[in-house]
């Protein structure tokens, strides 16, 4: 076994002040009881890119059990497969895992993956090289087995181990291949860029729930537009989503567009799940009511818009057969209130009623995302928006009197 490459402050500047200091609690305690323990993952490659980490993961030498012995009722074990421990603090949660071993020269799909290993076997079943990083926050140092410190630096995406091996056993691990391209911007590594390549089919054998997750949680990530681009230049839509694949063929650029300006909104204000999976959807929508009814002069009512709005969803996640029911009867409410607003026949509204509807400025935020496009619809969207807070403010108004009486 080859030892680390160790990095000192001087070489690479990460800012100590920026890690959580729950995080120095744990490590320590987890220390002082004579484990071993790092702060480990995406928030060490975050943190030498200089951006904030979402989350911070700690490993570990102690088993699952030795950890909730140290931190008792603030810990509880979660997993089935790979038990983890998550350590609370209020509202924050801060992540522990064992150090794990995994077979990472086998060329088949990982089932199993609960075997407890050492630091080096830890990283090196990780996924991509800068991934791969410890960071020792008592001597301040940068752990690197896998050359993922020179990777940051040069902003190379390069996976651990054998490109094409590594994808077989987990192809979830070219979407995030291309997720970290989206948001860092780094080249990917030739041997990886082939294995990819070679490998792309192989994504149907992963768990579409995990791919969802990675897909949704893109939408919410500032970087969606780029993301989108990504897999359908690397040719993945044709194999998760391939009837978006099949719209996207000839109309890129509306999907593209709302994408572009729900990226540019959540930079200044947080935005719904559903608002943003309708992005995905309202451009398929809109075409479907257009070809098969207002083309052919047939007036619909929003009942029918409404039907039309989930076979849509149903149509465009269709390999998703576990999309959450919630979600979808939101996406159905933002995507029939648009035509609420701006009815198919035209017509113009001349009193604003507000529906009875739990989602309904969920709608008005999609709406903006499209008046941000079309800046004809601004004043429609205004006058929808006043009507939506005066009968906010009324219905308030209303409760205090009832309350004074
Ligand atoms: P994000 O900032 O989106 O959370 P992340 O790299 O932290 O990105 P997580 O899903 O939080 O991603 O995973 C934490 C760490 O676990 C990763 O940094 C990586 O080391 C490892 N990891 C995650 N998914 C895989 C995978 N499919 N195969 C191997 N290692 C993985
Ligand atoms: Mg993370």
């Amino acid at each position: 076994m080859r030892p680390p490459k160790v990095y000192s402050i001087d070489e690479h500047l990460l800012p100590p002040g920026k890690i959580d200091p729950k995080v120095y609690y744990i490590i320590e305690k987890l220390r002082i009881n004579g484990f071993l323990s790092f702060l480990v993952g995406g928030s060490v490659r975050d943190l030498l890119l200089k951006q904030r980490p979402k989350d911070f993961d700690i490993a570990t030498s102690a088993k699952p059990e030795e950890i909730k012995r140290i931190f008792k009722k603030s810990c509880i074990l979660i997993g089935k497969r790979f038990r983890l421990a998550h350590i609370r603090f209020g509202r924050t949660v801060i992540e522990v895992s064992t150090f794990r071993a995994g077979d990472i020269k086998k060329e088949e799909i990982i089932i199993q993956d609960n075997i407890y290993g050492t630091p080096e076997k830890d990283v090196l079943r990780r996924d991509f090289t800068i991934n791969g990083l410890f960071y020792d926050p008592e001597v301040q140092t940068v752990i690197d087995y896998v050359g993922g410190f020179i990777d940051i630096e040069k902003k190379i995406l390069r996976t651990i181990g054998i490109a094409k091996l590594r994808f077989i056993q987990d192809p979830v691990r070219m979407i995030r291949l291309l997720k970290f391209k989206a948001r860092f911007d780094f080249e990917i590594e030739k041997e990886t860029l082939q294995a990819l390549e070679e490998c792309k089919d192989q994504i149907i054998k992963s768990s579409p729930a995990r791919i969802l997750e990675e897909l949704l949680r893109m939408l919410e990530s500032t970087r969606s537009k780029k993301f989108f681009e990504l897999l359908d230049f690397y040719n993945f839509l044709q194999y998760l989503m391939p009837n978006l694949h099949n719209f996207l063929e000839t109309n890129k650029d509306q999907i593209f567009s709302l994408l572009e300006k729900q990226d540019q909104e959540l930079l200044k204000n947080p935005l719904s799940r559903s608002v943003l999976i309708s992005s995905l959807i309202y451009p398929y929508l809109d075409y479907l009511l257009k070809k098969d009814f207002i083309n052919k002069g047939i007036f619909i009512h929003l009942g029918i818009v409404n039907q039309i709005a989930k076979e849509a969803i149903n149509t465009i996640f269709s390999p998703f057969f576990q999309f959450p029911k919630k979600l979808k009867v939101e996406i159905i409410s933002i995507l029939t209130n648009q035509y609420r607003f701006t009815p198919l026949n035209d017509k113009k509204i001349k009193i604003l009623k507000i529906p009875r509807d739990p989602y309904f400025l969920y709608s008005l935020h999609f709406f903006k995302l499209r008046c941000l496009i079309d800046t004809n619809l601004s004043d429609i969207y205004h006058r929808w928006l006043n009507a939506y807070e005066s009968k906010k403010t009324f219905k308030k108004q209303k409760k205090i009197t009832q309350n004074e009486l």
